[in-house]
């Protein structure tokens, strides 16, 4: 899962549980930061075995793919092409055929790699002949540039664009009475607060924003952070991610996908040096930030000139998608793939905590690779293969921004027909247990009914999403399923507790804040693997039922995506 999922109770509720409870001392280690330090809650079934053979095996896979030896799987390593390995035959010992490139395992996914410089790195401030350049990393930090090494905007205008958002359908538009063609777009992230959960995430997306601005003439970009923004990812930690290389996907001509060619320089710029860029206006960025999330801001021309400058080193990658096919044994349905997917890179190596660099990612996403195989077993072992043929899908640079499930849902390795549906799994956080399943997304199609089903029939509770508002249907890779047309749902870990006095919402809290994307996402946590059995089995059933039916899955009428996105798929 990338970085902007952030699931989060209040901190109080959380250390109060946490001080209620007996603490597990082992875990007590993996804090990080020491505003955050509450222990884990306790887990009196720790360590003990399962006497479900399924358990076992995931429990088993989670321990392989989040071993030290694997390195973290970043997209690209060799660590990540050994724990591709691994799935490939794990899924062949499952039962499927081989459903990439050239009737092997794997399907080639073409990326760029980019490191920034920052010798190149410059951002300058100009109002009435005096300037001021803000400072590399305390200060701002700009974006790889995936078209070309040195790239700069020189004593440009600028425009306060709002959220840079344009959607006349809610009356609301950013870019109303200004002129962006050669200037720098200066904007905050996120959308106004009146957009319900699903329209807000959907104009959150900085590729969005990127998109509106390029469209309109812009030549850079100036991402200002808000102290919002900055309670949820601390500037230093933004920051701090500067030598981080980041991807994209790379067309037939080497270039990058979703690059914007005629954005010369973006780059972030700190909440507490907000205040330089607006310089001579009558409103202060806290100001200006107030006025945007009520959503009624009008652009305007700002009094300063900004010089931008970014230098960057790009060079081709390689990464894999791992892919095995179920056939169907409906030849009429031949064509109507169903797809099953977890992503299995994570974030690799990264600075030590307390001695360790390994960031192992064992809820994120060995967990949900794991499961993926176990789904994949159960059907690939059942009697019967169901009507629709069933793809199972071990994605690659998800971490770098839905980078493999683009891929795939673009360019999928089918002969002939199309996908009908994505079943995705991606960091549940089975550290308490509970007695329900989360089916994210279920709402925009008739996968609602499907989930429902086969809830019952293996006899979990299905909740909705119990944070809508971090709306993580658009941040995973059923996303971009979604964005091709195609309805998908995510399965994610309960929320109703099992056990009294156990959260499992508490204890995914307590994740978040720990260890999510630090060294002790690993396989030592607490995790309930009958629980991960369980939703093992979910997958499986779902995939079965949509496969079994008459009919392939639908967008509802009126649904946001199903309007916005929904005609790809019928194009096809
Ligand atoms: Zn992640």
């Amino acid at each position: 899962m990338p970085a902007a999922r952030r699931r989060l109770l209040p901190p109080a509720s959380v250390l109060a549980l946490a001080a209620a409870l007996a603490l597990l001392p082992s875990l007590a280690a993996c804090t990080g930061e020491p505003e955050q330090q509450a222990d884990a809650p306790a887990d009196p079934a720790a360590g003990e075995r399962s006497s479900d053979p399924a358990a076992n095996r995931i429990e088993a896979d989670v321990h392989a793919l989040a071993d030290d030896r694997m390195q973290g799987r970043e997209t690209g390593t060799p660590g990540y092409d050994l724990a591709a390995a691994h799935v490939a035959a794990r899924f062949a010992a499952a039962g499927l055929q081989p459903g990439g490139d050239g009737g092997g395992w794997y399907q080639r996914v073409p990326l760029l790699r980019a490191q920034l410089d920052p010798t190149g790195a410059g951002l300058v401030v100009s109002l009435g002949g005096r300037s001021v350049a803000l400072a590399f990393q305390e200060q701002f930090v700009p974006l790889a540039n995936f078209n070309r090494a040195d790239a700069a905007v020189t004593d440009a205008p600028a425009v306060f664009v709002g959220h840079a958002v344009h959607a006349p359908a809610l009356g609301h538009d950013d870019f109303a009475g200004v002129d962006l063609r050669g200037k720098v777009a200066v904007m905050f992230g996120g959308a106004p607060e009146r957009f319900e959960d699903t329209r807000r995430a959907f104009h959150s997306a900085l590729s969005e924003k990127l998109g509106n601005v390029a469209a309109r003439g812009a030549v850079g970009v100036v991402l200002v952070g808000t102290a919002r923004d900055e309670a949820a990812t601390p500037w230093e930690r933004t920051a701090a991610g500067w030598d981080r290389p980041t991807m994209r996907l790379r067309d037939a001509d080497g270039r990058g996908i979703d690059t914007w060619p005629q954005l010369q320089v973006v780059a972030r710029v700190s909440a507490a040096a907000a205040d330089i860029l607006f310089a001579g206006g009558e409103r202060s960025a806290a100001q200006l930030a107030d006025t945007a999330r009520r959503g009624d801001l009008r652009a305007f021309d700002m009094p300063v000139r900004l010089s931008l400058a970014v230098r960057t080193q790009v060079e081709p990658l390689e990464s894999r998608n791992v892919v095995g096919l179920l056939p169907g044994r409906d030849p009429a349905l031949a064509g109507e793939y169903v797809v099953h997917s977890a992503h299995l890179d994570h974030v690799g190596l990264g600075i030590e905590v307390d001695g360790d660099g390994i960031y192992n990612g064992a809820i994120d996403n060995a967990l949900g690779v794991a499961i993926l195989a176990e789904a994949a077993r159960e059907m690939a072992s059942a009697a019967e293969a169901p009507r629709r043929p069933q793809l199972f899908v071990a994605l690659t640079g998800e971490e770098q921004g839905l980078l493999g499930s683009q891929w795939f849902a673009r360019h999928p390795p089918i002969a002939r027909g199309r996908l009908v549906a994505n079943i995705n799994v991606d960091m549940p956080v089975l550290t308490a247990p509970s007695r329900d399943v989360v089916a994210i997304g279920m709402q925009h199609s008739t996968l609602e009914q499907a989930v429902k089903a086969a809830a019952r029939d293996i006899g979990v509770m299905v909740s909705p999403d119990p944070f809508p508002e971090e709306t993580a249907f658009v941040r995973s890779d059923q996303y971009a399923f979604v964005r091709e047309g195609i309805p998908a749902i995510y399965l994610d870990a309960g929320v109703e507790p099992a056990e009294e006095g156990r959260d499992p919402k508490v204890s995914a809290t307590w994740f978040m804040r720990n260890c999510y994307h630090r060294p002790c996402d690993q396989a030592d946590l607490p995790i309930h693997y009958d629980d991960a059995a369980r939703l093992a089995r979910l997958v499986a059933r779902l995939g079965h039922g949509i496969g079994e039916a008459d009919a392939a899955p639908q967008w509802k009428t009126g649904d946001f995506f199903g309007e916005r996105f929904g005609g790809r798929a019928d194009a096809r």
